[in-house]
């Protein structure tokens, strides 16, 4: 089924210029919270505002939004600031709510992006209604769920679409919240050239020293926006503190972000780019399985009574590679460096298993 895409054309924007930034708090707490987080950003010259009225929990008893109650703030920073407002919905009430105030945008949070009849429920339910509605990507890195989620709603009548890269979760939290897989939104837009895409670095990087370099990368890759959680006092956030930054801090971010006209990010740059994220990720596969080699080799040292770094077999494994390194147009002093660093980790494995009881 083929996406049938219209201009976002969302009132008052330029969609000309690069990026059309979505920026508010992670969630509306009180009506104060909301009216200072909107009129500082006003006053930096944002013209469209989020919020999470409701929001998605991974455990219960923590704050999961405000509500109903929450959307007459949202009412008046449209009318008050002349903003546009934009919210999550998940349920078909989220939406009658959120359209019975007035909300501008709505946008489709992962986990329900995740869920098809979740998705069919919300199509259903905006049968009839004109607006613009952003998909995130689902939790788990499946492009054709992703595309799945925006054919439901697409298939609703609603054509004003746009896509948001708020990464993937993963086990392993290491740099990212989510971790970020360009390669699905290039191979989106691939697909899909006239879909807006916005990339949500606030999700992504889950620390608020990311939000530039992942705004940067999302600009270099040509994306249309940005969505970013930015509050009045992001260290007293009820949700999401430790990722939203000032509207100040947010606005100096923003000036600092060089927007390179497309032609400079030309589709074999990003083609070249795919494929290196596509190195990286075999890369780390191949790592990750070579350590779980190494941790079999440490049971076995363990059961045999056996050192662990055999010195010889050690050296062999620097020389050999360091040789076959220079033979694939690599300096051998750079493979040598590299295997040092595995052999590193690959003994740190060994230990732990040795040690455990
Ligand atoms: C959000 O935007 O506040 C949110 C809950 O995002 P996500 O669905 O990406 O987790
Ligand atoms: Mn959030």
């Amino acid at each position: 089924m083929e996406l049938e895409i219209s201009p976002l054309n969302l009132p008052g924007i330029d969609h000309t210029q690069r990026p059309v930034v979505i920026a508010g708090p992670c969630s509306a707490e009180t009506e104060e919270q909301v009216m200072t987080s909107a009129t500082q950003l006003a006053a930096k010259g944002y013209r469209i505002f989020r919020a999470g009225v409701w929001k998605p929990r991974t455990k219960p008893g923590g704050f999961e939004g405000k509500g109903e109650e929450a959307l007459p703030w949202m009412k008046r920073v449209h009318d008050e600031l002349g903003m546009l407002t934009a919210t999550e919905v998940a349920t078909p009430a989220h939406i009658e709510a959120a359209l019975n105030y007035g909300i501008d945008i709505l946008w489709i949070g992962a986990r329900t992006v995740a869920n098809p009849f979740a998705m069919q429920e919300i199509a259903d339910s905006l049968r009839g209604v004109d607006i613009p509605v952003l998909v995130k990507n689902p939790v788990n890195p499946d492009l054709e769920l992703w595309i799945g989620g925006l054919q439901r709603i697409n298939g609703a009548g609603i054509k004003r679409l746009a896509a948001i890269h708020r990464g993937f979760s993963s086990y392993d939290k290491r740099l990212y919240r989510n971790q970020p897989m360009w390669s699905l939104p290039i191979e989106l837009r691939r697909r899909v050239p006239e879909l807006p895409i916005f990339g949500d670095p606030s999700h992504i990087g889950g620390r608020r020293e990311l939000i530039a370099p992942l705004c940067q990368q999302a600009m270099d890759l040509g994306f249309e926006g940005l969505i970013i959680e930015s509050h009045c006092n992001p260290d007293k956030a009820w949700s999401d503190a430790a990722q939203q930054v000032t509207p100040d801090v947010l606005d100096f971010i923003l000036s600092k972000l060089t927007i390179r006209s497309e032609m400079v990010s030309t589709d074999t740059l990003q083609t070249l780019r795919k494929q290196i994220d596509e190195c990286d990720n075999e890369l780390l596969e191949l790592l990750a399985r070579r350590m779980k080699v190494c941790r079999a080799i440490g049971q076995y040292k363990k059961e045999n009574n056996m050192q662990i770094v055999q010195t010889l077999r050690y050296t062999e494994i620097l020389d050999k590679r360091g040789a076959q390194g220079a033979l694939s147009g690599m300096s051998q002093e750079f493979v040598r460096a590299v295997f040092e660093h595995i052999h590193e980790e690959s003994v740190n494995q060994q230990i732990e298993i040795i040690n455990k009881k």
